[in-house]
């Protein structure tokens, strides 16, 4: 959740619209966009119908893929390192789609932080934007459109956004191994390209067979 860095420049250049092909038994090959040393090669899938058609059709695929990463020995720093180049080739100025689909979880420094920079009283920042949820806890209010503070593809509280925003999607910057997240990536492969793109790139790495 990342977007609203007005100084990012946009990289359409290196957005690439896919010719997919689908093949007979209903798999689906995507050209690849890394060569085979695992190097970023000028191409990602950005287009979010796209991405969420090919994320919900390699669901078994990637759950295949993260019993694979299991039970092999692999360089997190690698995967780290395709997922950095993966996260450069993408703009999330064009996208914010995960404050659209996702929820935000707050912490009490998150709450801290916004109230304060809102100079309003904590009772009323959580009245005025966060709702509470059995599963969640306390979470920022949504609106149809999404988050509560984007607006258009822009988050009006990017400098203090909460921690989880800043983070986002949590594969270059999360704690603990890539593997250790990997449980999280299937659900946001669907809907956010650094996620589906980092996936790719890591199968081709680790020559994981489709
Ligand atoms: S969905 Fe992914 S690519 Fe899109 S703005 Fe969020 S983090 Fe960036
Ligand atoms: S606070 Fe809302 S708009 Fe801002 S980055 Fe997080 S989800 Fe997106």
């Amino acid at each position: 959740m990342d977007p609203g860095k007005a100084c990012h420049e946009p990289k359409d250049n290196l957005f690439v619209s896919s010719s997919l092909k689908e093949t007979a038994n209903g798999s689906i090959h995507a050209p690849r966009c890394f060569t085979a040393n695992g190097r970023y090669s000028g191409g990602v899938i950005t287009d979010l119908v796209q991405i969420r058609m090919l994320g919900e059709k390699k669901r078994g695929e990637n759950e295949r893929f993260r019993r694979h990463l299991k039970s092999r020995d692999h360089s997190d720093r690698i995967l780290r390192k395709l997922a950095e180049q993966v996260e450069d080739a993408i703009d999330c100025t064009a996208c914010a789609n995960c404050c659209r689909v996702a929820t935000v979880k707050l912490s009490e420094r998150d709450i801290e932080r916004l109230s304060g920079s809102m100079r309003i009283k904590r009772v009323q920042f959580l009245k005025q934007f966060t709702t509470e949820t059995v599963d969640e806890g306390i979470i920022l209010a949504r609106t149809e459109a999404g988050c509560t503070f984007l607006d258009g593809n822009t988050c009006l509280i990017y400098e203090d956004r909460p921690d989880i925003c800043q983070r986002f999607p949590h594969v270059v910057r999360g704690e603990g191994s890539i593997l250790s997240r990997m449980w999280e990536f299937v659900d946001r492969a669907c809907y956010c390209p650094i996620v589906y793109n980092s996936l790719e790139a890591f199968k081709e790495e680790t020559k994981f067979r489709t």
